[in-house]
């Protein structure tokens, strides 16, 4: 049995290590975080739904109508109609035949993993993906390979090699420390033409991308038969908690009898899932919750442009803006907290080296006036372009 009590010191001095803050109240962006208020520029809540009244009323309406445990997995006695209904529903927002509903994005990404690929077969992946896609490598016993962040031609050069053997390509589709999108139509030209799976993880897109919100392959002009696998999570931009995969009738069925990260869990409260299909509703509904989102995003990224903030390649809520080196990353996330503005600093190992950053994200539910007192305050702060 090892010590823990070096291996801790250890990361401390490393600067690695990870503490949580405790919130009082909802997800919003004016928030009381250890006990002082702050503005919040970190939520993947995007269109501000996690505490919406109609999403509350629902999620209270389904506890008193199902109540509060689920009690069961999915495939004994703990699927019910909410579920249901909620798989239907996302199944058409989707434009795809079937969905299936998990009880994270963390799990639904390891079931596909491990009930399509088995040792000896393949998974491609992005430089960048989420942990999520990489420990699904690892369940799945496939052997994962990593492509050139967003680069097609590398993804070519792995897929030419060994052609036969069973693949399965995966991407991000909006990435989660840079915002940038994933270039999906390339990308699902060449597993089409290479007889590959394809695979999206929407959990960045969803709600936020394309004309109705129905993420970024909407947003890219792409259906199922170009992108077999879609994986979305409700935890983001439907502010719920939960996560689907959609696709065809052969392969939802193939996850419920193959993915143990389906099989082998209770199924999420039924209260959430009708609170889900209440989001869903509102994403469709209010299309304004999209376009006061993009009219913040060209808001914040023009008047960093005009400070000489270093900006990335981003149209996306995620808004990163580069400082290099970790110390002067964590000094003004620091200072920004000081002034009562809470936008975390990433750091390697998040990041690679040398990338460091103040990640801001922003949400339908901020204000211009939010946003330009994040300005402000780095205006103040004075970071290096
Ligand atoms: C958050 C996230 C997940 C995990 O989803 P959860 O429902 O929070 O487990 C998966 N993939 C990406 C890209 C994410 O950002």
């Amino acid at each position: 049995m090892k010590d823990l009590t070096p291996l801790l010191q250890q990361r401390r001095a490393e600067h690695r290590y990870r503490q949580r803050r405790r919130l009082d109240g909802p997800q919003q962006p004016e928030q009381l975080i250890d006990g002082r208020p702050v503005l919040a520029f970190c939520s993947n809540d995007y269109l501000g739904l996690a505490n919406h009244p109609a999403v509350i009323a629902a999620f209270k309406a389904g506890a008193d109508r199902y109540g509060v445990g689920a009690g069961a997995a999915h495939l004994v006695n703990g699927h019910t109609r909410a579920h249901d209904q909620l798989e239907e529903e996302l199944a058409a927002f989707t434009g795809r035949d079937r969905a299936l509903l998990f009880s994270t994005g963390y799990m639904a990404n390891l079931g596909v993993a491990q009930a399509l690929l088995c040792r000896g077969d393949r998974l491609l992946q992005d430089r960048l993906n989420h942990a999520s896609l990489i420990d699904a490598a690892r369940i799945s016993e496939a052997r994962l390979q990593r492509y050139r962040h967003a680069d097609a031609h590398d993804l070519a050069r792995l897929l030419a090699h060994d052609p036969e053997r069973e693949t399965l390509v995966s991407t991000d589709g909006v990435f989660s420390m840079d915002g940038d999108i994933a270039p999906l139509p390339a990308l699902a030209d060449l597993c089409a033409q290479a007889g590959a799976w394809f695979m999206v993880d929407d959990a960045h897109g969803l709600g936020v991308l394309g004309a109705t919100g129905a993420g970024t392959l909407e947003h890219q002009g792409l259906d199922q038969a170009r992108v077999p696998i879609l994986m979305g999570t409700l935890g983001k931009g439907l502010g719920t908690a939960g996560a689907f995969v959609a696709g065809s009738e052969d392969l939802i069925e193939t996850l419920i009898q193959a993915a143990r990260t389906y099989i082998f869990t209770t199924a999420m409260p039924p209260a959430v899932a009708e609170a889900a299909r209440t989001a869903l509703h509102l994403v469709h509904a209010e299309p304004e919750r999209r376009e006061h989102l993009r009219r913040l995003v060209q808001r914040f990224r023009a008047g960093a442009a005009e400070l000489g903030l270093a900006l990335m390649d981003s149209d996306t809520p995620i808004q990163p803006l580069l400082v290099g080196d970790a110390a002067t990353a964590v000094a003004l996330s620091e200072g920004l907290l000081a002034r009562g503005l809470l936008v975390p600093a990433i750091r390697p190992p998040t990041v690679p080296s040398g990338t460091s950053r103040l990640r801001v994200t922003l949400s339908a539910a901020h204000t211009p006036a939010h946003v330009d007192l994040l300005l402000e305050t780095l205006k103040r702060l004075q970071p290096p372009a």
